[in-house]
């Protein structure tokens, strides 16, 4: 199986922020095996856009957020997992009140709520800073942006939609990882 990382990187950002990035990516990456593909965005839909090309790539694609910083620890199992699409979350929000990065339903209802620390699922939403989609998400992803191409900010709810829409939870690994706003 050809197994492709992604690393977009965020129009806005700076060379030097760029290089810092590659390398924390590398620390992640490299252990197990992975070459990360920097990719940098110059509009609001070019996330989208990479991201088709990606899908269209590979059997397994892997995204790390530029400013994700994977542990040794973080990509390893997401990609031996053989859940079809793995998240680990990691903090987002505002730095005054950060909140974790997946959300599932309350039993019974279409209420969505943050997921708790060593919950196993996030049916609801995942965002997509550190994410691993393989199988029958990454087919329900490839079909998703063959119809659509959203803005960024509207990427993770559209490939959570699309993959409910399957039957595709987001699979969750602890612990959170690293986000840089936030540390
Ligand atoms: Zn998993």
């Amino acid at each position: 199986m050809s197994t492709l990382a992604l690393v977009p990187v965020h129009w806005g950002i700076r060379d030097r922020d760029i290089l810092a990035a590659d390398q924390s990516r590398r620390l992640g990456l490299a252990m197990v095996g992975l070459d990360p593909h920097i990719e940098p965005l110059y509009d609001d839909y070019d996330y989208a856009r990479t991201l088709f090309t990606y899908a269209h790539s590979c059997d397994q694609l892997l995204i790390v957020e530029h400013d994700i910083r994977p542990g040794p620890w973080t990509i390893g199992p997401m990609l031996s997992c053989r859940h079809e699409a793995c998240s680990t979350p990691y903090d987002c929000g505002t730095l005054e009140q950060p909140v974790i990065s997946a959300l599932r339903y309350l039993p019974g209802t279409r209420e969505a709520v943050r997921v708790e620390e060593g919950e196993e699922w996030a049916e609801a939403m995942s965002g997509l800073g550190c994410v691993k989609y393989a199988g029958r998400a990454l087919a329900a992803i490839r079909t998703y942006l063959s119809a659509t191409l959203p803005s960024w900010n509207r990427l993770d709810g559209g490939i959570s939609n699309a993959l409910r829409s399957a039957g595709i939870a987001h699979h969750l690994h602890w612990p959170k990882v690293e986000h840089r706003r936030y540390t």
